[in-house]
């Protein structure tokens, strides 16, 4: 099996006591169908990760955890990885016993739904011994979804593979639009795309031809400025345009040239709602007000890039995020596949335009954000809401 890149995988972690059956019920789950995939542990306190194609829905990663109730200081360390890997899970399977519940679970099943996260309750070894009628009702009272199974008989496990895609996170279903309700047939877009070094050479990056793909596909007509020339663009146009998109970093100088009453955003605007949430991303910005010196702030890059003299993660918003707020501020930049283990030292996160993750993978480092009380914005909302231009920006979305 052709292994998808960790991102565009669902995670899905099997929760529950020392020997409830979560490494069989994987099995039972992924059976003989296809080859499985297992990354052995790097260390023996991290939870072991198996993947597999669950269609429709695609390739999904189980992590087996170890169990809840595992002791000593290994243990430990142990229930410490379990939760890590809960905080950036998509689903949780609450896997239980025929001893049935007990406290621990009832705990770890009152913090996965302060988490927010959806869960299953599976009540497993039903060979054995089917649920006390109190554990169910306690799962009715809570409005938990549950199911009884059993790894070994392979009973109900394919109804646990439907409830699985039942429960999958609607970020994964979802036809999102950049900005084809902002539009309709007929309409001009004006796009200000900055040539500056920057720029990679000979062609346009992703979002700008996204963005030019959509609106030709809602019959609407796009035209394509530099910042330079776009005064005289704007002064040609015999209709007035609907609206003006442009790159962030341009957005001042594009901000004073577009006359008030036409509609203007970034393209950062409009990935952040494809991507991820607009408002949360807009609740983060909120934080900027409210820094104080020896704030920990965190700029977080999803892919490695060669750095420019003038890189906007490194140097630009830095030198905006101190000049707008006066404050003595801490910043980090790190760049890569994986957020810092640390988050909850930081105020705010400023996450990058996410050009290259998926809506998935942005989803989870929002959500993994959120679950550790850490606000968190991107490029686009925090460089116009540096730039004092946030609301104008934001007018197409809320009208
Ligand atoms: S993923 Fe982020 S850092 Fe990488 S190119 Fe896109 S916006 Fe830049």
């Amino acid at each position: 099996m052709a292994k998808a890149p960790r991102g565009e995988r669902l995670i899905i972690s099997l929760i529950g006591k020392r020997n409830a059956g979560k490494s069989s019920l994987i099995n039972a789950i992924v059976g003989q169908e296809i080859a499985i995939v297992s990354d052995t542990a790097g260390t023996t306190t991290d939870p072991v990760a198996k993947h597999y194609e669950l269609l429709p829905l695609g390739p999904v990663t189980f992590y087996d955890t170890a169990g809840i109730d595992d002791k000593g200081e290994l243990g430990e360390k142990r229930i410490k990885a379990t939760k890590k890997v809960l905080l950036k899970s998509d689903l949780a399977l609450i896997v239980i016993d025929e001893q049935g519940m007990d406290e621990r679970t009832e705990k770890i099943i009152y913090e996965i739904k302060e988490l927010k996260i959806p869960y299953i309750l599976v009540f497993n070894k039903t060979d054995i011994k089917e649920p006390d009628e109190k554990d169910i009702n306690f799962a009715d009272k809570i409005g938990a979804n549950h199911i009884c199974v059993s790894a070994k008989t392979g009973k109900n496990i394919d109804d646990l593979k439907n409830l699985i895609i039942k429960m999958a996170p609607t970020y994964l279903k979802e036809e999102r639009v950049l900005v084809g309700d902002l539009i309709k047939g007929g309409d001009i877009i004006v796009l200000v795309v900055p040539i500056d070094l920057a720029a990679p050479k000979g062609r346009l990056i992703l979002p700008q031809v996204q963005t030019i793909r959509e609106i030709l596909d809602n019959d609407a007509t796009a035209v394509v400025v530099k910042e330079r020339e776009l005064e005289d663009a704007l002064r040609n146009l015999k209709k007035k345009p609907a609206l003006v998109i442009t790159d962030s970093q341009a957005i001042l100088k594009v901000s004073a040239d577009v006359p008030e009453d036409i509609k203007l955003t970034t393209f950062s605007i409009l990935f952040s709602r494809y991507k991820g949430e607009l408002s949360e991303f807009v609740r983060g910005a909120k934080r900027i007000d409210e820094l104080k010196d020896g704030d920990n702030i965190l700029i977080s890059e999803a892919c490695s890039h060669h750095v420019q003299s003038d890189d906007i993660g490194r140097v630009k918003i830095p030198r905006w995020l101190l000049q707008y707020t006066g404050k003595e501020l801490d910043i980090d930049v790190v760049s890569g596949s994986d957020f810092p283990e640390d988050l909850e030292k930081y105020s705010l996160i400023i996450h990058c335009g996410a050009c290259m993750l998926n809506r998935m993978e942005m989803m989870r480092r929002l959500n993994e954000s959120l679950r550790r009380n850490v606000p968190i914005t991107n490029y686009g909302i925090a460089i116009s809401k540096l730039q004092g231009v946030l609301e104008r920006v934001l007018e197409p979305f809320f009208i």
